[in-house]
């Protein structure tokens, strides 16, 4: 044991009463803490889950006894899918409460204040119970309750037209929070339509599009608890994807001795446990990345192995440096070269981050070699014109300390996440939908879906069956008063369908809106990259197993679930049959059961198929003698794999190998024209997913694509760059994609408990910046964007970098007063259109108490529901990873006389001019051999391989 991890006395009694983890222990797991009966327990021990009894708090002093079925089901509320456990009472069949699931080997029981929530979410009095039709003109606010079966049959029906008259473009599925591991993907091919959009291109797809050049995997999966050295360009102690289940590991590397640094211009949660913060000024951080590799380029403290085995550097040579002899020696020399520019100094000149640190860390980061963790997700990537730059340059630093793959290192995201084997798998659609994938982003790493409202206006398509599941793009998105544009036009939309558990704001603009139901009223499958390990976990309707386990039968989810409210995966069943009535189409045939021979396939056995199939879960069920679904249904989690370290080492078989031949300049091996692995010291392995099979320092697709000015890891100055701002007429830059800790994104509303801890978002401030315009914190203020403003309450804080400004977005829900829903959250507004494409919206009131049958209703005392500032933001697709880059040019300003707190201001015609002005900086495919996109990027929702190429537009 090293000095630096050696237990105090005070750890280690902590650790035996359970107050912490065990330090040094196997800690996948923290079933120590499910303790025997009699002992005090953190969980019920799970003989115990069928029948648990509590004293029921809310009648203490007195000693009533509730008796429980506890199920475990996952976490909605962010993508980390944390195990929860539900208490469902047995006497009243009603769900109490939710708590964490200790055998979820992601969460390991535990939650942040979002997971236990849910029970709020379920028990809204404003939640959606039954399908919804609009009556009057969309964006009325007027409707109607009909049946599930007219909704299966008018959507149908529509549907089945589009594909009968070949309009398969006109069918799309746009995906908010996403999850079910390929559900909606199989359905989407089964139809035979490129109809899947996302909404990662305003999430993630910066960050992704950077380490998919290094890579070719598109996120990183960071072994936190191993870590000596951990860099997050994130809030990960706070916030972000997987931040539980990170949170907790990170933690568990700080006690270790493992040191913390962090990129954020706000002092967060994150940035004050650790041990260095660096406030780079937004867009910056590539730079002080591309300096710390040079350090440790000049100081000798990279990892050579890794460097010469794993980059393609004798390809970089060869193309920018021909006449250098090709050897280790003048790839380094030659990387020293490439970033003679990014001095420390130079760093600090672009960040204000001072060079000594830039220097103290990057000697840290070389000292922890191996075992360096780093994340970035969206955060920097995500803010800024080249914010993909970050990322790149994030994953340099790892493949400079060799620490990819490694124990206490980043792994990709995928060699830790869990793909399920489906019953049916239909081929690649046979149609390319340029609405998502336009020929202007080749390269973009997801659809550009927040530029959809400006290409339907551009008339380059239209939508006939336009569904929005858990998304909410009028709110969330940029611009938004462009997609109420949109979808308020039936010529542009025909049919709009939200599939939604809460009311949100696009959803006041739909034709049907579908109540779906939450985390714990539904099926789904999760795994996702918590940690160095592989897990699946099984979402389920709480309230069907707890029925199944009184004896009951019960055919769909909604049965059970409140009112009439539905899920995702029977609907999608249920529908898919109907637009085939007779299989003529195509698509009855994969939705057949793979164990009743022509029958319609039900939930149960989509699952119990994959479980079925399932690495190690068949042994794992018949050691308890059941089967896997009962498992699953039990647990509620699977641990597929314990560590997952090195597996681009892993070697080709000899039936891999039968028939390959071996490039002897490279060492890639390939079978027919794919590359599907390398020799690297004389073996044959997989390596990575690029065309190189290695870690590509140099990129030819870059070059190949018409951006060879980023062949190599670069910094690109972002639009929001001090060069870009005039300070003298008081712009500066606003970071705006920031949330706190206890939101959801656009599902908070509808859960009292969060609301009431976080309910407003004024501008962070620092004092220099408040002094120069006589601002104290509560003074209004107003922020002028490009397409337009809003007004906001400054709050001054020496948690700010000073020339920069923050706003967290989550907060500002609205509703009409037409409009139902999350009263808990949503200021009621009035909104006007001049009928030019100018569009104010203004503050009638804000949140106030309302009669409910929650007794909770009547006390509200927050009154502030925050602003709404993103619908203000123009917006801005990175033309290259189509990432929309989300920091703001404002212009400060003080109120205007007739300003009022929340007032804001569109002109969509300035936003669709915007747009335009974004789009001029794109290279437009085709790219070598008429390709619309690289092969090898990986596409959502994979079409034919044919219609890669932009001569092959359809299957006309
Ligand atoms: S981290 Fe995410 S999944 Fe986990 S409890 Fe919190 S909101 Fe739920």
């Amino acid at each position: 044991m090293t000095k630096q991890n050696k237990r105090t006395f005070v750890e280690r009694m902590a650790e035996k009463l359970g107050l912490i983890p065990d330090l040094q222990g196997d800690r996948q797991l923290d079933l120590s803490r499910v303790a025997n009966e009699g002992q005090l327990t953190s969980y019920p021990p799970m003989e115990q889950w069928d029948d648990w009894t509590e004293y029921e708090a809310t009648e203490h002093p007195k000693r009533t006894k509730r008796n429980y079925t506890i199920v475990p089901t996952t976490c909605f509320n962010c993508e980390s899918a944390c195990g929860l456990t539900a208490y469902v009472d047995k006497d009243t069949h009603a769900i109490r409460k939710f708590e964490g699931n200790p055998y979820h080997p992601g969460s390991r029981g535990r939650n942040c204040a979002k997971g236990p929530a849910t029970i709020n979410q379920i028990t809204d009095p404003d939640r959606i119970l039954y399908p919804l039709k609009r009556v009057g003109k969309r964006g009325e606010g007027n409707w109607e309750r009909v049946s599930w079966e007219e909704v299966l049959e008018d959507i149908s029906s529509r549907i089945r037209k589009a594909i009968q008259e070949g309009r398969n473009n006109e069918v799309a599925y746009h995906v908010g929070r996403p999850g079910h591991e390929g559900y909606a993907n199989r359905v989407l091919q089964a139809w035979g339509v490129d109809g899947h959009n996302s909404h990662t291109n305003i999430c993630s797809s910066g960050a992704r599009f950077g380490y998919n050049l290094w890579y070719g995997y598109d996120r990183p999966s960071p072994d936190h608890s191993e870590a000596k050295f951990i860099l997050l360009i994130s809030a990960h102690l706070e916030s972000g994807h997987y931040f539980n289940p990170h949170a907790q590991r990170i933690i568990e590397a700080k006690m270790k001795g493992a040191k913390l640094a962090c990129m954020d211009p706000r002092l967060s949660n994150t940035a004050s446990m650790s041990d260095y913060w660096l406030p780079t000024y937004p867009g910056s951080e590539a730079a002080v990345l591309l300096a710390m590799a040079k350090i440790i380029l000049e100081e000798g403290l990279y990892n050579r192995a890794f460097l010469e085995n794993w980059t393609n550097w004798r390809a970089y040579l060869k193309a920018q440096h021909p006449d250098a002899p090709e050897v280790f020696e003048t790839y380094i020399e030659k990387m020293i070269a490439e970033y003679s520019e990014f001095t420390p100094e130079f760093a600090e000149q672009e960040s204000g981050v001072p060079a000594e640190r830039v220097r103290e860390v990057a000697r840290a980061i070389g000292e922890a070699g191996e075992r360096f963790a780093t994340h970035n997700w969206r955060s920097a990537a995500s803010g800024n014109l080249g914010g993909w730059c970050v990322s790149r340059a994030l994953h340099f630093l790892n493949v400079l300390t060799g620490s990819v793959g490694t124990k206490g290192g980043t792994s990709p995201n995928s060699w830790n996440k869990f793909k399920p084997k489906f019953f049916d798998v239909p081929p690649g659609q046979k149609f390319w939908n340029e609405l998502h994938f336009p020929n202007e982003y080749p390269l973009a790493f997801f659809e550009m879906s927040f530029l959809l409202p400006h290409f339907l206006k551009e008339g380059r398509g239209k939508m006939d069956v336009y569904f929005t599941r858990v998304f909410n793009p009028v709110w969330t998105y940029p611009d938004g008063f462009s997609w109420m544009e949109a979808l308020a036009d039936e010529e542009l939309v025909g049919l709009h369908i939200a599939m939604t558990p809460t009311w949100n704001e696009t959803a006041f603009f739909a034709d049907y809106v579908l109540p779906m139901g939450h985390s714990a009223e539904r099926h789904d499958l999760n795994s996702y990259a918590t940690h160095s390990g592989t897990w699946i976990a099984f979402r389920q309707p709480v309230l069907r197993e707890a029925a199944r386990r009184a004896g009951k039968t019960v055919e769909f989810t909604y049965e059970v679930n409140p009112g009439e409210v539905w899920e995702e995966d029977e609907f999608w069943i249920e529908l898919s049959w109907r637009i085939d009535p007779d299989g003529s189409l195509g698509i009855r045939e994969h939705f057949l059961s793979p164990y009743r021979a022509g029958e319609k396939i039900n939930i149960d056995e989509y699952y119990q198929f994959i479980f079925e199939n399932t690495k190690g879960l068949p042994e794992a069920a018949a050691k308890e003698g059941i089967s896997e679904l009962e498992y699953m249904r039990k647990y509620g989690a699977f641990e597929v794999e314990r560590h997952a370290y090195q597996k681009h080492l892993t070697k080709l078989s000899d039936e891999q190998l039968t028939g390959t031949t071996t490039e002897p300049e490279t060492g890639i091996i390939r079978k027919g024209e794919k590359a599907i692995g390398v020799i690297v010291d004389g073996k044959a392995v997989v390596g990575f997913p690029t065309p190189s099979r290695k870690n590509e320092f140099y990129s030819q697709t870059m070059v190949d694509w018409g951006w060879s000015e980023y062949a190599t890891p670069s910094y690109i100055k972002s639009h929001i760059h001090p060069d870009n701002l005039d300070k003298e007429r008081g712009e500066y830059c606003l970071v705006p994609t920031f949330r706190l800790p206890t939101l959801i994104h656009s599902r908070s509303a509808n859960a009292k408990w969060l609301t009431e801890i976080s309910n407003r978002n004024p501008i962070w401030m620092h004092p220099e910046d408040a002094a120069r315009w006589g601002f104290q914190t509560g003074d209004l203020v107003r922020l002028n964007t490009d397409i337009g403003y809003f007004i906001d309450k400054v709050w001054v804080t020496q948690g700010m970098k000073p020339g920069v400004i923050a706003c967290s977005h989550h907060l500002g829900r609205w509703r009409r007063k037409q409009d139902a829903g999350n009263r808990w959250g949503t200021n009621t507004v009035h909104i006007e259109n001049n009928g030019q494409g100018g569009w104010k919206m203004s503050t009638i009131s804000g949140i106030k108490p309302f009669d409910s049958k929650d007794a909770d209703s009547k006390r509200i005392f927050w009154t502030d529901g925050g602003v709404h500032q993103n619908i203000t933001h123009a917006v801005h697709p990175d033309p290259i990873s189509g990432m929309h880059c989300w920091h703001q040019r404002v212009r400060i300003e003080r109120p205007h006389a007739d300003d009022q707190y929340g007032d804001l201001f569109v002109d969509t015609a300035k936003a669709h001019e915007n747009y335009k002005e974004w789009l001029k900086m794109t290279r437009p495919a085709p790219g070598p051999g008429g390709l619309r996109r690289p092969l090898w990027f990986k596409r959502p929702l994979r079409p034919q391989e044919d219609l890669y190429y932009l001569d092959n537009k359809t299957d006309e």
